[in-house]
Formats: structure tokens, sequence, C-alpha cells
């Protein structure tokens, strides 16, 4: 089955807010074996819904956005004028939103109503998170559904959407894939460069962020996509960290949680990036032990005893102070891991010899500290985001040194 989204907001189109909504639905859709063919992104405007309608060309319409009470926000009333639809009451979502106002301690006004009213014979999708219900209507040959706009309300409510889709999708696809670091997007593309003819009834498509590389594998034919991800996995094994699914720091956790050991993190010029990161991950607590920003010569030498001399003579960036820093930090906290980090995010205070985007990092486990750089591309931002991707990758290739993903 095919779909189209829509989404409706002012903001979407005066640069404010990132069509989020739009990747997120594409992405579930995608996994159920629904296709999204197109996509509209309008203004708050109900000719703008009314030409989207009957430009849409799919038996699927998902618009999200528009849902609110004030008075730019009519999506629901705008398909309804579009098919003559007359809006009636829905109690029992009228008791919810009285009741969630109860809940919250607020007071509901009389334009909260206007979300209770719904075409009749709409399925009405509640909204656990705020307070405008969405709906899946059947009108003429379409399906339409409406979502809220901010992403959380329209995620939570997406998964009773999934549900209801889940029986329309094209069971005829196989999906899977492999998340990838430590390889650079065109070399990954030249190593891969014969493959995709060896494997022509596999749909493989790769996505890259910032040092992760994402390869997902679409095919019929369920045997040919597992041998064509065994060949994947037998080519580029040193850089596999996980599936397609999973997370590079949600592995790093994991594996830590299943080894029973713990890490410490002294961060430069990530500044706790990296600890942020980690910490994002629920159980984060039973693995990280402690960390430090050490940004300036004086907190390395303070909190770490790395010497003002070592810093002055090779640079706080440099293999020597990194190595320093990781060694002192395991005598300092005893962690079974502990990891430094040092570069030069830029844009000032590059060389010939260390130019911006210059990253050292530390690692010190089973007794033996190795000292690895990197030379990152990107701006200031860019460039700490990579130097984190890759300290997880070098903590997830300590842990498991042979990646069998
Ligand atoms: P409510 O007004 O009850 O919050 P709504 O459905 O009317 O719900 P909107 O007013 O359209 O939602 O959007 C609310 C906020 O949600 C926007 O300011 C924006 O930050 C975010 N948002 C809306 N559409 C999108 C989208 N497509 N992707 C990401 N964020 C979005
Ligand atoms: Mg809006």
């Amino acid at each position: 089955m095919d779909a189209t989204i829509v989404s409706v907001g002012n903001e979407l189109l005066s640069g404010q807010t990132l069509n989020s909504n739009l990747t997120y639905i594409a992405r579930r859709l995608q996994a159920l074996g629904i296709f999204v063919r197109e996509a509209y992104t309008i203004k708050d405007e109900e000719s703008l819904i009314h030409k989207a309608l009957s430009n849409v060309e799919t038996p699927l319409v998902l618009f999200t956005g528009g849902l609110g009470l004030t008075r730019d926000d009519m999506t629901k009333e705008s398909i309804c004028r579009y098919y003559d639809l007359p809006l009636v009451k829905h109690e029992p979502t009228l008791e919810k939103i009285e009741a969630y106002f109860v809940r919250s301690g607020r007071t509901m006004r009389k334009t909260n109503i206007k979300q209770a009213y719904f075409p009749d014979g709409a399925h009405i999708l509640g909204n656990e998170v705020g307070t405008a219900p969405g709906m899946i209507l059947h009108v003429e040959d379409k399906t339409l559904i409406t979502l809220p706009g901010p992403p959380k309300e329209m995620q939570a409510m997406f998964k009773e959407v999934e549900r209801y889709l889940e029986p329309y999708g094209d069971k005829d696809y196989h999906r899977d894939g492999f998340r990838l670091v430590g390889r650079g997007e065109s070399e990954l593309e030249a190593d891969l460069e014969d493959f995709y003819d060896e494997h022509p009834s596999v749909d493989i498509a790769s996505y890259a962020n910032l040092g992760e590389i994402k390869y997902l594998f679409i095919s019929k034919d369920k045997a040919k996509l597992h041998s064509a991800m065994r060949a994947f996995k037998k080519r580029l094994k040193p850089y596999i960290v996980g599936s397609f699914e999973e997370t590079l720091e949600g592995n790093v956790v994991h594996a830590l949680k299943s080894q029973g050991k713990v890490v410490s993190f002294a961060e430069s010029c990530t500044g706790g990036m990296l600890t942020s990161r980690l910490v994002d991950v629920p159980g984060a607590s039973s693995v990280l032990k402690e960390s430090y920003i050490l940004y300036s010569n004086d907190a390395k030498n303070r909190q770490l005893g790395v010497s003002p001399k070592l810093l002055e003579e090779y640079g706080a960036v440099s293999e020597q102070a990194v190595y320093e820093m990781a060694y002192r930090l395991k005598q300092k906290t005893g962690a079974d891991i502990s990891l430094s980090i040092s570069g030069i995010a830029g844009p000032e205070g590059g060389s010939d010899d260390k130019p911006v985007g210059t990253v050292y990092f530390g690692v010190h486990a089973g007794g033996v500290t190795k000292v690895h750089q990197r030379l990152f591309s990107g701006d200031r931002s860019m460039i700490r985001k990579r130097a984190v991707v890759h300290a997880l990758y070098l903590l997830y290739k300590v842990l498991v040194p042979d990646a069998d993903a």
C-alpha cells in the first residue's frame, strides 16, 4: 500500500521547525510495508488542505498538525468541509478532555469543546499526552488519519495507528540491517562497489549521520536477504556495531552490563557530550562510574595530576596528554575502562601539524593504555559529535573485539 503525508503548520514553512514528523511516520510506515509516495508540507490554510486532498492519489493519507484550539488550527474542519461531512459531538471524547483538565489542574475553555467534534463514523484516536485527539476516517475510496503536530503527542498516538495499519502492509517485504561506525561513507561505498551487483534482488540503502552509517536491506526473498547480509557482515565486520534499529550507546551500555564492567570518562573538547549520550540510555547508572569535564590545563592538572610540563611541551591536544589522562583516570576511579578525549573543535586553534578536527582518544583497559588519533570534518558541533561517536565506537571495540552483530 502507498501513502501520502500532509504536514500542516505555518512554523514548518517559516524555518522555525524541522518537519521531523515526516521522517518519523515515513520510517514507521515503511517498517509496516507501507510506502510513502508523496508528501506535502503546507501552511495552516484551508485552501491548501483542499488542494492537497484533490491531488492525493494514494488510498492512505496521514495528516499531522492543526488539531489544536487556535483559529489557525483547522485540519479536521477543512477535511470535513472538503467532503461535506458534518461534525457531531463525541461524548466519550468530551468526557476525556474534561478529565484531562481536572487531572492537570487547568481550567477548560469553551474552545476545548471543538476538539470533541468529529464526523460521523470516525474512529477516534485518544491523546494520552495532550488534549487534541486524532481520527481515522474512511471517506470515498480513502482512509484519512489526522494526528497532532507536537512530536511527542503524535508518536504516542501513532502506536494505535500502527496496530490499525498493520494488516494493510505489504507482507512480501523483509527488512533488516546494520549500523556501522569507524569508516567513512565514501570508503564504505568503495568497499561495496561490486557488492550491489552481486545481490540484485536485495534493495540496499545507506543512511549516514555524523560518523554513523546505517545500511538497510529490503527484499521479497528472505533467503536472499539473509545471504546478502551474511556477505556484508563478512566484508565489513570490524565496523558493525549493531543492527539497524539498535543504537551505538545502547549497545555499549548493554555490553558493559553483561560483562559487569564500569567506565569513567575525562572529556575535554566534547565537554560532557559523551557522558550525556551514555546517560541517555536507561540503566546507564550501573555502568558509568564517574566523568570529568577537564577543559583547561589547570583542571587536567588539578583533577588528574597531568603535569603542566607535559601539557606545555606536547600540548593539551596530543598523544601524551590523552595517554596520561586515561591512565591517571584509571588510577583515580578504578573503573574497568577509562577513556579520555582531547581535540581541536575549531574554528580557531588549528595548526599545520594539528588542523581543526584533530582529536586524540586515550583508552585504558585490561592494564594497557592505547592512544588513537582521528581527523574529523565539519564545523565545531559536527566535530564534537563525531568525536563522541568515535569514542563510543572505541569502547564498543574494547568490549566486543570480534563484534558479532
Ligand atoms: P496542539 O495545538 O494541541 O499542540 P496541533 O495539532 O494543533 O496540537 P500544532 O499547533 O500544529 O499542533 O503544532 C504544535 C507544535 O508541534 C509546533 O509548534 C511544532 O513545534 C510542532 N510540530 C508541528 N508539526 C510538526 C512536524 N511536522 N514536525 C515536527 N514538529 C512539529
Ligand atoms: Mg499548527
